[in-house]
């Protein structure tokens, strides 16, 4: 199909970036964790969902740093049993659980000084790692990436994106698929982050292929992105990397892509979290 619409396709492979800590999380949390350690941090303390690559990651860097790491956790304590927090707790990550209604507080300043009274001399993230020390470590990637006309990736907070835009080459446009229903904010969460992305005509997202909403996956697309990770012969997950290319594939059916074009695709990793999912799980050992 690549050659019927005449494109040439590249992976950056950011999921084998590193065994633990997975691909754009790595590269975000890069600058935070040395700011953290030149203010002497006792600790590190986030945000995230039950199947998180953010606090995986986290919990996994602070492991290797020898800095204690609390999770605060989206849901029920009977998460603490899934494979990602399995994971984060065998790596000394400690654990909060909090209900959609706690959850909401993450940005709120009383909350956050409650939490930093808690554990005090704590480096308190953001959800998802994304503030501005994340981008730095995010624009180190196009030193890896062939020169190309277009550059793709999945989008949920939008650090990545604005990381990338903060040092994107004049002849590479950048088209991000968001993996939640974001409309209008999700752009502006990007220019907040990266503010001359506000003047910048060289990017653009793609709001209609989150399939309903982050993590959810039709039984449809589930089947369309096994078959693309077997065609590809590369790991997918449904959240992330499996939604943005099946929703480059179909806008590349479409005829969204100009012909000539060279594209990347950035695989952004979290296969940690697709074992979830066990039937894409399978398709991705296969690799
Ligand atoms: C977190 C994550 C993203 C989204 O990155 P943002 O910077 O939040 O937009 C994409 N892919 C994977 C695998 C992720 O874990």
């Amino acid at each position: 199909m690549l050659t019927r619409h005449g494109l040439i396709l590249h992976v950056q492979r950011d999921d084998r970036l590193h065994v633990s800590i997975s691909g754009n999380k790595w590269r975000k949390l890069k600058y935070v964790l040395r700011q953290a350690l030149s203010e002497r941090a006792t600790g590190l303390l986030s945000f995230g969902g039950a199947w998180s690559n953010h606090l995986h990651a986290l919990a996994a860097a602070g492991h290797a740093l020898g800095l204690p790491t609390v999770g605060v956790v989206r849901g029920e304590p009977e998460y603490a049993a899934n494979p990602t927090l399995t994971d984060a707790r065998a790596w000394g990550m400690a654990l909060e659980f909090v209900d959609r209604q706690g959850y909401r507080r993450r940005h709120d300043s009383g909350f956050l000084a409650e939490l930093a009274a808690r554990y005090p001399g704590f480096y308190l993230i953001p959800e998802g790692g994304s503030c501005a020390l994340a981008l730095p470590g995010v624009a180190e990637l196009w030193r890896e990436l062939p020169a190309c006309d277009r550059l793709v990736l999945p989008v949920a907070s939008g650090g990545t994106l604005a990381g990338l835009l903060s040092a994107r080459p004049e002849r590479t446009v950048i088209t991000g698929y968001a993996v939640l229903k974001g409309q209008g904010w999700l752009a502006d969460t990007v220019c907040g982050l990266h503010p001359p992305a506000a003047g910048d005509a060289g990017w653009q997202l793609r709001l209609d292929h989150h399939g309903g909403g982050y993590a959810k996956c039709r039984d449809a697309d589930r089947r369309a992105i096994v078959e693309l990770s077997h065609t590809l012969n590369l790991p997918l997950e449904p959240v992330y990397s499996g939604k943005a290319m099946l929703g480059l594939f179909r806008d590349i059916e479409a005829g969204h892509y100009t012909s000539g074009s060279h594209l990347v695709f950035l695989h952004t990793g979290g296969l940690q979290g697709a074992r979830s999912y066990t039937s894409v799980k399978r398709s991705g050992q296969a690799k």
